[in-house]
Formats: structure tokens, C-alpha cells, sequence
């Protein structure tokens, strides 16, 4: 089953497939490279993952 969402930060979809995953793994943005922490399947929920630059 996959799952698309919204990067928070760029509006792109992005496409997750949902038995590849698990929570705690990191997805990431392949436009603008926002790293998104996947928090829950079940609903499905995602958190930014704060960069230090
Ligand atoms: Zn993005």
C-alpha cells in the first residue's frame, strides 16, 4: 500500500511505500531534501526533522 503526502515544505508529493517503512524511519524530500520522521502508521503521521546547519 503506498501513501502520498505533502512535504511540509515544499508542497511536493511524496510517494511512501507503507511496507517498506516503519516508525521511527526517516523519509526524505527528494525536491528540497526535508527529512520527515515517520511518528505513526496507523493514522499515518509524519514529523520535521530539525536540521542543524
Ligand atoms: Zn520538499
Amino acid at each position: 500500500m503506498k501513501k502520498t503526502i505533502k512535504c511540509p515544505d515544499c508542497h511536493h508529493p511524496i510517494t511512501i511505500d507503507l511496507s517498506t517503512v516503519a516508525v521511527g524511519d526517516i523519509v526524505e524530500c527528494q525536491y528540497c531534501g526535508t527529512e520527515l520522521e515517520i511518528t505513526s502508521l496507523k493514522p499515518f503521521k509524519t514529523a520535521i526533522l530539525e536540521e542543524e546547519k
